[in-house]
């Protein structure tokens, strides 16, 4: 009996495994000794990323997604159906139209969502830039505003640990190019004692902001927004005034992972070096669905799905397991409109920014184009 591999999600962690596993597994899968078969939820696929551009028209929306059949491997078995119920006991998944699918292997990867309506009056009074089509209101919004006071409000958690830092900074270049650099005053909130949750980061980064005239406040645990007086308030018992509210909103895994008891707020416990399913042998955790204390990153999502891809392999040809996830993260950050820098750490091996340059951010926009091949697994 041909072994079944059940991937439930195909956004960047779900694809990249998916096509990695059909590259690796193409005589089992001639064979017939191998099935692999994706459940999503829509029959598009979205790069996220892309969405930092979108505010300040330096992407089109065009470029930012592709038919997901077009990005999977022909071999593999697409379902736009999404998983309602998982049962880890019995080795099988049920979806909204009522089918089931059972798995000799099940690889997680649901993702995370924003969920604005978590904190009273941020949906009515704030505008964000992880959806597109609240990019596309904050472009807007930017387009026309005259200047005032822009709150950056960071909650937590939240994916792409560096998007807010790269927005203000950006912010800021974009409203100095068109001359109103005086006329707009920028106050980057967030949750912890410090500017990043990586403290290398924050180290790097307190000084670009004095730098750059951008305050701060620190220990802001959003508690409230108030659309009409335009303030937002801590549970620390700080109120900030705004012309305009950008916020990253808290985010939450998937609903289905809640729904069917494998972890709370839709975070799956996830061994860090394995990728199982704390008490499973079978399931696997890629991606934004693990709790793991690491950035919740496309490129996180990749160098899982690296490891993922070769274990499930070796799983299925040799019965055994050969390698482990070492917490690589590759980020790049854009410094402003026109320079980058880059931070890599591991799970023994702490950030260290390097001066922005204007190469790594052709570097970054160079792989906004590239991704694609990524997402195939050829780069
Ligand atoms: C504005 C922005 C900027 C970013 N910038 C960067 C960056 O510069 N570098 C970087 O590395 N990362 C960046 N990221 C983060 C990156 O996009 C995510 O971390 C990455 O997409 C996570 O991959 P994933 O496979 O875990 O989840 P996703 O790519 O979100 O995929 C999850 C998929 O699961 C699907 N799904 C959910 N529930 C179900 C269900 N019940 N049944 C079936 N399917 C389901 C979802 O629809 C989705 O398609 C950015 C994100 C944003 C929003």
């Amino acid at each position: 009996m041909s072994k079944r591999v059940l991937i439930v999600g195909g956004g960047m962690g779900g694809t990249i495994v998916a096509n990695g596993l059909a590259r690796h597994l193409g005589d089992e899968l001639r064979r017939g000794e191998v099935a692999i078969t994706m459940l999503g939820d829509t029959d598009q696929h979205f790069y996220q990323p892309g969405l930092l551009y979108v505010p300040f028209g330096r992407m089109r929306e065009s470029e930012l997604s592709r038919e997901q059949r077009q990005v999977l491997n022909r071999r593999v078995t697409f379902h736009v159906d999404p998983a309602k119920h998982i049962d880890v006991e019995k080795n099988q998944v049920t979806t909204d139209s009522g089918k089931t699918h059972g798995y000799d292997y099940l690889v997680l990867a649901t993702g995370s969502r924003v969920m604005p309506q978590n904190i009273p009056g941020m949906v009515e009074g704030a505008h964000w830039f992880y959806e597109l089509a609240a990019a596309r209101k904050l472009r807007q919004a930017l387009d026309t505003f005259q200047g005032g006071t822009i709150v950056v409000n960071v909650n937590a958690p939240h994916k792409c640990p560096v998007a807010p830092i790269e927005v203000t900074l950006m912010l800021h270049d974009h409203f100095r190019a068109k001359g109103m650099g005086e006329k707009v005053r920028l106050i980057y909130t967030y949750p912890i004692g410090r500017l990043h949750g990586l403290e290398p980061v924050a180290n790097w980064v307190k000084p670009e902001y004095d730098r750059l005239g951008i305050a701060y406040e620190t220990f802001f645990n959003t508690s409230k927004v108030d659309p009409a007086g335009k303030t937002i308030s801590s549970e620390e018992g700080v109120d900030l005034s705004y012309d305009l509210l950008i916020t990253i909103p808290p985010h939450q895994g998937a609903q289905v992972i809640d729904d069917s008891g494998l972890g709370k707020g839709g975070w799956v416990p996830t061994h860090p070096r394995t990728l199982h399913r704390e008490g499973s042998t079978n399931v696997f955790v890629v991606g934004d669905t693990t709790n793991i204390p690491i950035s919740k990153a496309g490129s996180t999502a990749h160098f899982e799905a690296d490891t993922l891809i070769d274990n499930l392999v070796s799983l299925i040809v040799d019965g055994r397991m050969t390698r482990t996830y070492d917490g690589k993260v590759y980020c790049f950050l854009e410094t402003g409109m026109k320079t980058g820098t880059y931070i890599w750490f591991d799970y023994e091996t702490p950030p260290s920014p390097s001066p922005p340059t204007q190469m790594v951010h052709w570097l970054k926009l160079a792989y906004n184009r590239m991704y694609w091949l990524s997402a195939r697994g050829l780069l």
